[in-house]
C-alpha cells in the first residue's frame, strides 16, 4: 500500500485513478488543480503523485518543483508532447504515461516507480494465504506451498491487478509476456492450479465471458 495523490483537472480521468488504484490497495488523494496539489503537499508528503502537466493555473511543472526529492512523480502527457516528457523527465519524474493510457499499463508503471523506490510492501496476505514476492515464496496457514515460475508470475499479476476482471489475453501477456507461447486454455490450467493450492476457489473468480479477477474488498 501506497499514498498516492492524483493530479488532474479532468474529472473523468481522476476518478478512474482514483477508484482503480484504490482497488488495487492504495490510499488515495485527488488534487484537481495546480494550486489544490501544492495545498495538499504542503500538508503531508506522498508516496507517488500521478502528475497531469496540463493543468489551469499552475501546471504540472511548478507542482513537480514542490514534490522533487520528497515523492515519487509519474508524469501524464498527452500524445505528441514529447518536449514535456523531456521537461518531466529531466525535471526528476520517476516515469511519464501518455494519454490515452491502458489502465493495466498505468498499474503496472505504478507498481514498478513504487517497487524500484521501495515504498510499496512486497508482500501479501489473503485468508490463510501469505505471498513474499521478494522472496518468492508463498505459504497457506504456515505450510510453504510449492509454486511453478508460471504459476508465481500470474499470481502476482492477479494481485497487483486485484478486484479487477484480466482477460485471459491480458494475463498471458502481463504475466508471460507476449512471447509466451500458450494459449487461452494455459491460462485457464494455471488458475486452477493457483485456486487448489491456495484455497482460492471463492477468491479468484471467473468473469463470464472476460476472463478473471481476484477478489479481495476489505470491509
Ligand atoms: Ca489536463
Amino acid at each position: 500500500m501506497a499514498t498516492i495523490l492524483i493530479v488532474e483537472d479532468e474529472w473523468a480521468i481522476a476518478e478512474l485513478l482514483y477508484r482503480n488504484l484504490s482497488l488495487t490497495g492504495h490510499e488515495c488523494t485527488i488534487a484537481r488543480s495546480g494550486e489544490r496539489a501544492v495545498e495538499l503537499l504542503e500538508q503531508r508528503a506522498f508516496d507517488l503523485i500521478l502528475l497531469d502537466l496540463m493543468l489551469p493555473g499552475i501546471d504540472g511543472f511548478a507542482v513537480m518543483e514542490r514534490a522533487a526529492g520528497v515523492s515519487s512523480v509519474i508524469c501524464l502527457t498527452a500524445r505528441g508532447g514529447l518536449h514535456d516528457r523531456v521537461r518531466g523527465l529531466n525535471m526528476g519524474a520517476d516515469d511519464y504515461i501518455v494519454k490515452p493510457f491502458e489502465l493495466p499499463e498505468l498499474l503496472a508503471r505504478v507498481q514498478a516507480v513504487l517497487r524500484r523506490t521501495k515504498k510499496t510492501d512486497r508482500t501479501y496476505r489473503l485468508d490463510q494465504t501469505h505471498i513474499d514476492f521478494e522472496g518468492y515464496s508463498v505459504t497457506v496457514a504456515g505450510e510453504k506451498v510449492e509454486l511453478t515460475p508460471q504459476e508465481f508470475s500470474l499470481l502476482e499479476t492477479l494481485v497487483l491487478n486485484r478486484n479487477i476482471a484480466l482477460s485471459r489475453e491480458k494475463l498471458l501477456a502481463m504475466a508471460w509476456g507476449l512471447d509466451f507461447l500458450g494459449d487461452s486454455r494455459t491460462v485457464d490450467v494455471h488458475i486452477q492450479k493457483l485456486r487448489k493450492k491456495l484455497n482460492f476457489e471463492d477468491r479468484i473468480k471467473t468473469i463470464y465471458k472476460v476472463g478473471y479477477r481476484l477478489e479481495d474488498l476489505k470491509p
